[in-house]
């Protein structure tokens, strides 16, 4: 942050692990503003504090979800790990409440760590024929009182799509505070801030970074209070991304819009044909009318798009059939679209369901596929080529 030398227009990548300070009294006040997130060249100490590159890639996601602050840490996870773990205050935690479709991952975090470890109470809400009621969400929320919320704008894999708004508005009168997962809607189909939500999230190893490249979460926030603990939990816990990871993501955030775009698109089309499609028993995608969540997903979205995730599943007499389709559909894409677990990458990827939850969705042909951007027509034409083959 000294004098500029060279004349790029790309943002300098600072690996330094502690900053030069010019004085005593200049290292003092850096110490003793560490938590206010002030961007001033001399009040950077330690890249595990905080690290100048990493600012400048929280300033483009402060921009995309209309945040006061960004916080990046080195996973979805640990952005999951520091947005929970601040609400914990010893044996006053009040009972927090999570949706029951929501990341894997997520569920373990809160059984394993939160519950098992640190003896929280832990409850889940589960939603009934696919969708999430507003009503009996209305009184569990009165009975629990939860301190906190934790839901997914879009879940996996199912795709349901709650109305957040509506649950936002209910859980915030009862004084609980709201975390919104919104790593597969991004700011472009929803910005959760701006219903009052509380933290947001994303795994920016998805769609933020969008290459299958980068592995990094995020939360923003609008509350200094909230930033604070925040800032001291990443600190003192290392959760704090690297600077090459945050100038590589500062570079691939530029286009974020024309991927997801692209993305959901691209999705909103396979869904389409796989849904006429006879090998195909039933497809989730919450753009289609006779999802679910349709309605909800429409009053959140509006024509603004519904993700670029697809679920379908295989018609098959027995259990064994519908696998065989599956596998044989995998093969045929093959060349095209990979089995990659992971999503929001640049081409099509797809994940058989049953590998990853076992018995939590029953059914065996399932899939979900994360559209790319690339060419739809190739997509298409690929998708089509494999029914064909699976007939
Ligand atoms: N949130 C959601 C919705 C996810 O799908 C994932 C990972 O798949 C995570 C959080 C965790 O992110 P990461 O893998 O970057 O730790």
């Amino acid at each position: 942050m000294k004098r500029k030398e060279i004349n790029s227009s790309r943002i300098p990548v600072y690996r330094d692990t502690g900053f030069e300070l010019s004085d005593a009294e200049t290292a003092s006040g850096a110490f003793r503003q560490e938590t206010e997130n002030k961007r001033e060249p001399d009040l950077y100490i330690y890249s595990r504090y905080r690290n100048p590159t990493v600012v400048a890639a929280e300033a483009e996601i402060m921009k995309l979800e209309g945040s006061a602050w960004a916080l990046l840490t080195q996973s979805g996870m640990s952005a999951i790990d520091t947005a929970l773990s601040i609400f914990q205050r010893g044996g006053i935690t009040r009972p927090w409440l999570f949706f029951s479709e929501i990341y894997g991952g997520t569920i373990s975090f809160a059984e394993s760590i939160l519950k098992k470890r640190r003896g929280l109470d832990i409850h889940s809400f589960v939603p009934v024929n696919e969708s999430y009621d507003l009503a009996m969400f209305k009184s569990v929320i009165s009975t629990l009182n939860p301190e906190l919320v934790y839901i997914e704008t879009i879940s996996n894999p199912m795709l349901i799509v709650p109305d957040v708004a509506g649950i936002i508005k209910i859980a915030r009168k009862d004084g609980s505070k709201i975390i919104v997962d919104n790593t597969f809607a991004t700011p472009f189909l929803w910005k959760p801030l701006e219903s009052g939500a509380d933290i947001v999230i994303h795994s920016a190893t998805k769609y933020f970074s969008g290459h299958g490249n980068i592995t990094a979460g995020v939360l923003c926030g609008n509350d200094p209070g909230i930033m604070k603990d925040a800032i001291e939990y990443r600190k003192l816990v290392g959760h704090m991304l690297s600077a090459d990871d945050a100038y590589r993501l500062h570079s691939q955030i530029q286009t974020i819009e024309l991927r997801f775009r692209q993305q959901c698109r691209n999705a909103s089309q396979v869904a389409e044909i796989l849904s006429h499609a006879k090998q195909i028993r039933r497809v989730w995608y919450p753009g289609l009318k006779e999802h679910p969540s349709y309605a909800d997903a429409k009053k959140l979205f509006g024509v603004k798009g519904f993700g670029g995730m697809v679920t379908f599943d295989f018609a098959g007499k027995t259990g064994s059939e519908k696998r065989k389709r599956r596998d044989n559909f995998i093969k045929a894409v093959s060349d095209k679209i990979r089995l990659i677990p992971t999503l929001g990458d640049p081409r099509t990827i797809l994940l058989p369901v049953e590998a990853v939850w076992g018995l939590k969705y029953p059914e065996p042909g399932m899939i979900r596929l994360s559209a790319g951007f690339e060419d739809p027509e190739e997509l298409l034409v690929t998708i089509k080529k494999a029914l064909k083959k699976i007939t």
